[in-house]
């Protein structure tokens, strides 16, 4: 889909299994029109870098050898590794790509999850201890067999990022990025702030609250992305590392923070986390703020955005729309 008016651009793309938006404003219609297509482009590149599915994608070559021996990987790619690595410690381990050594066993599709043994087992080998990272040679070592990783909680954050740094590079001050539920802004939009909405996350067609936002990242974690339910258990794509299982104390978490990496990767973390732990993380981060919905459909908030939030906050305070029911 392709539309401008004025000079603003606002396009939609369907890549890495996501919805990609880009909106973006620049006086010169040209290089608005550059701005939209390297964002695409560079959205198309990070999916053929990191998706675990595609075929000769770096990561596929990880996960099928370096179990065998260290595999010199990109830049990129190591420090994108080296990043998910510190958000494991600032968690205790809530955030570990090495979920994926379970995690591959669920097919949300199609409805299947592993029995209680093969997860037990499989749960075995989640632990980002065992990735042994190189900083002279950037090749990176899985310290046993069977271990997997998966950039799902991380990648898109990192390619609105990027291609928010292509934005600034042309010279571009005001554009909105959104790969699924990550987004990033840059400026304000027509002179007023972006209204992101937080979505209730039993009901597509309503929001439980909008947030005004500028210059900063936003991230929404939910269950009802990817899920299937069996005997009224709702089996979902946010693994917790400790249970193999779907994190269950929660419905959906957004993160609001400088930087798209950022959000994404806590998002992910407080949603497994749960209401008490994860609150208790984003209050204890500087610049971090967050909304959460709890199994009851109860909305939280972390102590900035409370109605007696510090003046001078960037973070204006998010409206409300009725609770939904649980
Ligand atoms: P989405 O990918 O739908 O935007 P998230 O940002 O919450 O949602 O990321 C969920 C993805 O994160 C999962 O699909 C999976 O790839 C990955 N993931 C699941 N559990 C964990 C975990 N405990 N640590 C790191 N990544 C995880
Ligand atoms: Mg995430």
């Amino acid at each position: 889909m392709y539309s401008a008016s004025a000079k603003w651009l606002h396009e939609d793309a369907d890549i890495m299994g996501t919805r990609i938006t880009v909106e973006l404003f620049h006086k010169n219609a040209a290089i608005a029109r550059q701005g939209v297509d390297a964002v695409l482009a560079e959205m198309r590149r990070i999916d053929r870098d990191m998706s675990p599915w595609i075929e000769g994608s770096e990561l596929v070559r990880l996960n099928r050898e370096a179990a065998g021996h260290p595999v010199g990987v990109s830049d990129e790619l190591f420090t994108l590794i080296k990043t998910s690595l510190h958000f494991s410690d600032l968690t205790h381990g809530a955030f570990d790509i090495t979920f994926a050594s379970v995690g591959f066993l669920y097919d949300y599709r199609k409805g299947i999850h592993p029995d209680e043994r093969r997860r037990r087992e499989a749960t075995e080998l989640i632990n980002y201890h065992n990735l042994v990272l190189d900083d002279s040679t950037h090749s990176i070592a899985y310290g046993k067999p069977g271990v997997r990783i998966d950039l799902g909680g991380i990648a898109k954050g990192h390619a609105v990022d990027r291609c928010i740094g292509l934005l600034q590079a042309l010279g571009i001050k005001q554009a909105l990025v959104t790969a699924g539920g990550d987004s990033r802004m840059i400026g304000d939009r027509w002179g007023r702030p972006w209204n992101i909405g937080v979505r209730d996350p039993r009901d597509e067609k309503k929001v439980v609250a909008v947030i005004p936002l500028e210059n900063v990242a936003v991230s929404t974690s939910g269950d009802y992305q990817r899920y299937f339910e069996e005997n009224g258990i709702r089996y979902h794509h946010i693994i917790n590392p400790k249970s193999g299982d779907s994190a269950r104390e929660l419905h959906s978490v957004t993160i609001i923070g400088p930087d798209a990496t950022t959000t994404d990767a806590l998002s992910t973390s407080v949603f497994v986390l749960g209401l008490k732990k994860g609150l208790a993380l984003v209050n204890r981060l500087p610049g971090i703020d967050a909304i959460l919905v709890d199994a009851h459909g109860q909305l939280h908030y972390s102590e900035e955005l409370l109605p007696a939030r510090k003046p001078g906050n960037s973070v204006k305070s998010p409206t409300e729309t009725p609770a939904p029911q649980p």
